[in-house]
């Protein structure tokens, strides 16, 4: 009895094993094919940045969202088409259609742009700007590259944020034509 006792929780253990060898491995494999999946969609999204020329842009923008993506200029303040707009739904690059924004953190700032409290989450890139003598952080779509604006810190909480984006950088989805 006692041997065969011996047997049984050495073929356990040894099933023990090699089950969880197989799993192991089977997880490598999964993690593995993850880490491809990312590489392949950032080497997209640098070529998205790369590989539009000039002219290539021109011919796919409107000539005023040329200006502001592509020139980083600024459209007139409270002129914009979503400066006083309020709908539920979602903002979009008006480049390249990556989604930015969603209603839940747009906000009434008065400052004549539309203004955010906070952007998705890795979709948009932050660098310094001291064009016009003014240091100011500029906020770029970070799967094209178009200028969205700046952000200040004079926002509500609770990130103190202010997202102000020119109405010509962002197209609006609303909440019902999502599914
Ligand atoms: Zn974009």
């Amino acid at each position: 009895m006692k041997e065969k006792a011996y047997f049984v929780n050495v073929a356990n253990f040894i099933w023990l094993v090699i089950i969880t060898f197989i799993f192991n491995s089977q997880m490598k494999a999964q993690e593995l094919e993850s880490n491809e999946k990312n590489l392949i969609s950032n080497q997209e999204r640098e070529q998205n940045i790369m590989t539009k020329t000039d002219s290539e842009w021109k011919a796919i923008l409107t000539e005023e969202e040329y200006r502001i993506l592509r020139e980083k200029g600024t459209e007139r303040p409270f002129m914009g088409k979503y400066d006083g707009h309020f709908e539920e739904g979602e903002y979009v690059c008006a480049g390249c259609g990556e989604t930015l924004y969603t209603s839940q953190t747009k906000y009434n700032s008065g400052c004549g742009w539309p203004a955010f409290s906070d952007g998705i989450e890795g979709k948009i890139d932050e660098s310094k700007d001291i064009s016009f003598g003014m240091p100011r952080t500029e906020i770029t779509c970070s799967n094209c590259g178009g200028h969205l604006g700046h952000v200040f810190k004079d926002g509500p909480a609770p990130t103190g944020l202010r997202h102000c984006v020119n109405s010509v950088s962002l197209d609006f989805k609303p909440k019902k034509d999502q599914e």
